[in-house]
Order: C-alpha cells, then structure tokens, then sequence
C-alpha cells in the first residue's frame, strides 16, 4: 500500500475549520465510492471547499485506482461525508464509479489493508466497517456500489484481525504517525516532497517531474512560488511558504471535473453546523450552503455565492427590519432571518451542464418537468437540447447550462 501524506496540502477554508474529536469517539469506518469515473484528493477538496463551501475535503482517506491512498485530514477531523454519523466515522472515498465500473484489484487491495489498519489502530470490530448507503438515514444513496457483506467478509479472511488479540502491533505509521518535516530543501527525498510537487503543479507552478526528489526545478517552482504571493523567496518550504501553499487558490476556478456526484447532500451543514459565518460581500466571493439559505429567504438570486445582488436584497432585508444597513449577514441579522421562512418555492442549487459522468439529482428531474421532458433526474444530451430550445425562446444566452439566469426564467414566471 503506498501512502502519500496530503493533509498540508490540500485545498480548505480560509474562514471555517472542522470541530475535533478524541480517537475514541470512532466508532465506525465509512466506505465511500467518488461516483466520478476520474478524481483525485486534491480535486474533491476543490469542490467540497470552494462549490460546497465546507471547511475542507469531505473524506479521511482517498483511495485511486492504482491503490495509491492520500491521507487528508487527521482521524480527529470531524469532516462532512455521511451526515448524521460524521461525529464518530472515519470516510474512505475510492476513486470510481461502482454503478457502472467494476473495482480493481489494486484499488480493492489498498483499500482493504487501509480499513484493516484502522480498525486494529481504533479498535472497530468488522461488522462496523459500513457502506455510505448502510448509516442511517442513506438507504437511498447508491454509495458505494460494492457487495459490502462481500467487503466485509474479505476482511475477515485475509490478516484475521481479531480484534484485542494483542498479536499484531500496528505501526501507527500509515495512519497518523510519521511526523511531518517542518522544512523542506533541496536534496529532501520522500513522499512529502512529492506532495509538494502535486501541489505546485495544481497551482500551475510547474515543478518538473513528480519525483518526490527536491531537485532544481522544484527550487525553482517554490521561488516563483513565493515570488507570485510576495514572500521571502529562498525556495525553502518553511511554515510561511507551507500556509501560503495551503491557502492560495489560482484565479480561474474552473468547473471541476473530477466533481464527486457522491453528493453529499445539504443537510450535511445542518447535521454541523456549530457557529454560523457573517456573510459579506467581499473577493474572492464567499460561497456555500449558507448563503444559499441567506438568498433565499431574502429572494435574492439562489446561486450559493454572496455577490452584489445578494448584498443589496440583504440591505432591503435590514431596512424592512429596522437593523443596522450594512448588507452584513451578522449575528443580529441571522437572528432576523431565522424567523422569516424562505420566500421563494424554487431554489437554484448547483450549475447544471452536460458533462461526463451526467449530473443527477432531484434538482435535474425538476428541471426535467418543468420543460416537459422525461424526468429521469440525468442531465443527459436531451435534458441538454430542451435546456438550449428553451433558452432560444425566451431570448437569453443559449449555452444549454442552467444558470441562474435560466433558472429564474424557468421557475419564477
Ligand atoms: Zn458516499
């Protein structure tokens, strides 16, 4: 099993952080499938922190298709992947979709020797190492789309692990140990530099090839590295030039294409949600299911992403309460909006396009029928045709992408 440590490198919330728990709350593993046919760690950290909004990557551990595992956060993160249950699970997202792809034996091997190590590391029994479809409240969720008694039983054959049999100390090493070097330089060989290197070439800092060799090349892309965010520019991966690398997000977010449709649903946020965020209009523009909740109960436009149209609806808000104006969702302004119920019946959630593999969802069935298509909830050619036939008529940009625009047209008349 080859493991890489990304849990510095990774992409997460400048504003919000996930709460912790003692090891000793764990009392489950979660096994998870991305439902992408491609994906990576860095990718699904992406979308759950910058199109989700959540403080970071959903998942514990990635596993890819050639068994490599990324470590993404500490088994004390308390991070979004099923709901209810995320207080004592740890998740385990395998790269694939299992509803139309079989797993491969590298991937199901490193899987099975990742869950392995955490159970003797926490002291789970077999029978508590669950599919995302298994915890409550998931019945509906095709997630992971493995024979899970299957998964189970492999477990217990191969490297019998008793539980409290005493015979087999674990080495933590994998799983939490392994203390992170706190500076890296040329000449530094391993596989936190090969974490380094992923990361520069993700951020479009070329670093040469990924060899996990601190070579010239990698000096270099730290330099400029350092250069672009105004830092002292040694090529030596120092906390500074670490925290900088961790928060630093290019300029062009494009859409995702390792976007996990293992969506994780909404009410994730509600299950967590401890302190809420003060909203404001500020760039990069701050995104995620709260704002969502902020829009629609002041009819502003539902896209998830507090803008200038958002800022002004919440003024006019203010006003109508007799608040402070400042277009400033605060603690005082929250309260307000807790006893409003949402004004608008439709709510835009996510950007709809063709893409491979198709979104699906509920949101699509009910774009489906209100154009008067099948609604068999893919966002396939046809959903995509009727979408650009629509637009056509009504006059607007004919991309065949639901956006807010076309939502609004679609719903709201
Ligand atoms: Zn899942």
């Amino acid at each position: 099993m080859n493991v890489i440590d990304k849990r510095n490198f990774l992409a997460s919330s400048r504003s919000r952080s996930y709460r912790r728990r003692a090891k000793s709350s764990i009392r489950n593993i979660a096994i998870h499938h991305s439902a992408t046919a491609t994906g990576s760690a860095e990718a699904f950290a992406r979308y759950h922190v910058n199109e989700l909004g959540w403080p970071g990557i959903g998942y514990h551990y990635v596993v890819d298709k050639q068994g490599m595992v990324s470590i993404c956060h500490d088994l004390e993160v308390v991070s979004y992947h099923v709901g209810n249950s995320n207080g004592y699970a740890v998740g385990i997202c395998m790269v694939g979709d299992f509803r139309n792809e079989a797993l491969g034996y590298q991937q199901r091997e490193s899987t099975l020797e990742l869950t392995r190590n955490l159970m003797r590391e926490l002291n789970i029994p077999v029978e508590n190492v669950w599919g995302h479809i298994e915890f409550p409240g998931y019945s509906w969720k095709p997630c992971p789309s493995i024979n899970m008694e299957f998964f189970r039983n492999q477990l217990r054959e191969d490297g019998a692990t008793s539980i409290g049999s005493g015979l087999t100390t674990p080495s933590s090493l994998y799983i939490s140990g392994e203390r992170q070097r706190t500076i890296l330089t040329m000449g530094d060989q391993g596989d936190d530099v090969k974490a380094l290197q992923e990361r520069l070439m993700e951020l479009g800092f070329q670093p040469g090839p990924i060899d996990g060799i601190y070579g010239p090349l990698t000096v270099d892309a730290v330099s400029r590295f350092q250069r672009v965010v105004s830092i002292l520019v040694d090529g030596i991966v120092g906390p500074q030039t670490r925290a900088a690398l961790k928060d630093f997000s290019p300029l062009s977010e494009q859409p995702e294409q390792g976007s996990p449709t293992d969506e994780p649903d909404d009410r994730e946020e509600l299950y967590n949600g401890e302190t809420r965020r003060i909203l404001l209009y500020i760039r990069p523009m701050m995104r995620g299911t709260d704002v969502q909740m902020v829009q629609e109960k002041v009819g502003a436009i539902v896209d998830g992403i507090y803008g200038p149209d958002t800022e002004e609806k919440v003024r006019v808000f203010q006003r109508k309460e007799g608040l402070t104006i400042d277009g400033i969702v605060g603690p005082q302004t929250w309260r307000a909006l807790d006893r409003v119920q949402k004004t608008s019946a439709v709510s835009y959630q996510r950007l709809l396009s063709l893409q491979t593999p198709y979104l699906r969802g509920e949101d699509v069935r009910r774009v489906q029928r209100a154009l008067r298509i099948p609604a068999d909830g893919l966002y396939g050619p046809v959903t995509e045709r009727a979408v650009r036939k629509f637009q056509q008529r009504e006059g607007i940009v004919v991309d065949g992408i639901m956006g807010p625009r076309t939502w609004s047209r679609l719903f709201n008349e």
